[in-house]
């Protein structure tokens, strides 16, 4: 790791922490100035009970859920969060009155794409997406786009942390978001101030992980 990791608590829960690391990254569609590493969250059982417990607390009640597409690995946190909803009497519109669960597969274009089994899961039903970070919001655009090729109804976006308050005018709720991070920035590469300062990248992150570049 190039710099110290600090922590971000969440003011509504000081049990949820985004770990921030400041340096010079390329995620897949911009350079940042900031990474986030989830995988606390994201895995640890009761910190990611606690993050669901806030994001369906923002949640629009009268809107339907009948799957959450989990994408960056968050699926632990889409478990908690249907259970939350589901508690909440959030409606949903499939026969068995209950929520779905999963995740779509990578296309190998950089894409998404829901295999035969999930899209039962999909088709004609109102679906939650799931991020971890959103910097462009091209990520989620992407999965928006494999649900509604599948005929799903994307009906909202929760993430842990994102730059943009909305993405393809559909609603992102989340529990962190720039205004909370200091000095924050995402930019194309071309209009990186970092790279125009001749700063070399720490390393390239993606929803997977950190992979470093240089020690
Ligand atoms: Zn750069």
């Amino acid at each position: 790791m190039i710099n110290r990791i600090e922590k971000i608590y969440s003011p509504q829960d000081p049990g949820v922490a985004l770990k921030v690391q400041q340096g010079h990254f390329a995620t897949p569609h911009s350079h940042v100035t900031h990474y986030f590493d989830l995988t606390t969250l994201r895995t640890r059982v009761s910190e990611a009970q606690s993050a669901a417990r806030i994001l369906a607390s923002q949640w629009d009640k009268s809107r339907p859920v009948d799957t959450i597409v989990c994408i960056d690995g968050m699926e632990v946190v889409g478990a908690f969060l249907a259970e939350q909803l589901l508690a909440a009497s959030v409606p949903s519109m499939n026969a068995h009155e209950t929520i779905y669960v999963t995740a779509p597969e990578k296309n190998g274009q950089g894409g998404f794409a829901f295999g035969e089994s999930r899209i039962p899961l999909i088709r004609r039903k109102n679906v939650l997406i799931l991020a971890g970070a959103i910097t462009t919001g091209q990520t989620v655009r992407s999965c928006m786009d494999a649900v509604r090729c599948c005929e799903g109804i994307p009906e909202g976006i929760c993430s842990v942390f994102s730059a943009l308050r909305r993405v393809s005018e559909t609603t992102v709720y989340t529990l962190f978001t720039a205004g909370q991070v200091a000095d924050y920035r995402s930019s194309s590469g071309a209009e990186c101030v970092q790279c125009m300062a001749g700063k070399k990248l720490d390393a390239t992150v993606n929803g997977e992980g950190y992979f470093c570049l240089r020690r």
